[in-house]
């Protein structure tokens, strides 16, 4: 058993922590959090051991009544390896106390690379983080798009990417978050800093992106257009995107036309949250005209990060290569496209 503690309990690591609990060679350590807040309630009534992220904020869980397992250092020497969930930045401030337990981590995107050896997307990078101290799992964004493009090098090479990013304001729960009313260039430079984080995976890709934000909150959309390096037509693109197991190619007939439905199909379907780890490529929309793919997909950005921050922690404790990981990771979430 591979004892995971989630540090940062927040809309990645509750999710992280639930699939961590499910996979058949992991248990959860615990989770660490700075406030005593409703995640907190709701992880010691799934029965995670909570850790005082804060030393020094432990009255505050006295108060609210929630019982403490220890503090954040304890957990990091009781785990085997780490994933930091905590908010950009902070993860870059933890490394240090991984470093001294010894204990892997696994970083998330909010990170700048550096933080660790290994961009890590379950498909591109396995086996570049087998064995490692740290990952990164990328963001949201660069999962949805390393996921894609990676069949894709493979199979017809890429001469020039362009994505257009489509980036909800804010998640649901971010009532600080924008905007409300407006759409916004954002960030308003060109490329996007989503090129060059991809190319932290793919560091050969010639790839432009621009990012807008707008008033919505489920997903991201993205506008893709890929000229590939060789010939294709539309029905082999769909093909080789249909056998990715994380790629889930819309067919017309499910009458899906956003984010709205695709949440409300996965809560019908028993997700956990309704959570969409796949990307969700309109089918329809995969188009070849000369050697220029254009798609659309839709990007959960509260969930895709999630298989891949299991496949992280399988690849750093080194016991599994990445068939058996992704497929002990997708068999124990029911991830079956
Ligand atoms: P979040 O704010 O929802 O959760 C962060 C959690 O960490 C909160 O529970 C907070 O209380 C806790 N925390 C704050 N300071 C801490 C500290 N010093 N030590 C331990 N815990 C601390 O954030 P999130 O959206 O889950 O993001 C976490 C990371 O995942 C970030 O790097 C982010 O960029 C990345 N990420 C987020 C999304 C997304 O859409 N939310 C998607 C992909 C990646």
């Amino acid at each position: 058993m591979i004892e995971v503690g989630v540090n940062g309990y927040g809309t990645i690591g509750k999710r992280v922590a639930d699939a961590i609990r499910a996979q058949p060679d992991m248990a959860v350590a615990g989770v660490a959090k700075t406030s005593p807040n409703f995640e907190a309630k709701v992880a010691l009534e799934r029965g995670y051991s909570l850790y005082a992220a804060d030393g020094e904020r432990t009255d505050a869980f006295d108060e609210a009544g929630f019982e403490l397992a220890g503090a954040v250092d304890e957990l990091v020497a009781e785990s085997d390896v780490i994933v930091d969930a905590t908010p950009s930045g902070i993860g870059a401030e933890n490394a240090e106390l991984y470093r001294e337990h010894g204990t892997p981590a696994i970083f998330q995107g909010g990170e700048d690379p550096d933080v660790a050896e290994v961009s890590f997307t379950a498909r591109a990078s396995y086996e570049a983080a087998r064995g490692a101290d740290t990952a990164r799992v990328v963001s949201c964004n660069t999962t949805g798009l390393s996921r894609l493009f990676a069949p894709i090098v493979e199979e017809y090479g890429i001469e020039k990417a362009r994505i257009t990013l489509v980036r909800r304001g804010g998640d649901p729960g971010q009532t600080d978050r924008g905007p409300i009313n407006d759409t916004l260039p954002d960030p308003v430079e060109i490329p996007s800093h989503h090129g060059p984080d991809l190319n932290t995976v793919f560091p050969d890709l010639d790839v432009d992106t621009m990012g807008m934000k707008v008033p919505a909150t489920l997903m991201h959309t993205h506008s893709v257009n890929v000229t590939l390096a060789s010939d294709a037509d539309a029905e082999s693109v769909r093909e080789l995107l249909e056998a990715e197991s994380r790629l889930f190619v819309l067919p017309p007939e499910l009458d899906i036309d956003g984010a709205g439905k695709l949440k409300e199909f996965a809560q019908d379907a028993g997700r956990p949250r309704g959570d969409c780890w796949e990307n969700c490529i309109w089918g329809d929309s995969i188009t070849v005209e000369g050697r220029d793919l254009y798609l659309f997909q839709a990007i959960h950005q509260e969930a895709d990060v999630v298989p891949e921050n299991v496949d992280a922690v399988r690849a750093v404790a080194d016991t599994a290569d990445r068939e058996e990981s992704t497929t002990l990771t997708e068999d124990a979430l029911g991830l079956d496209g």
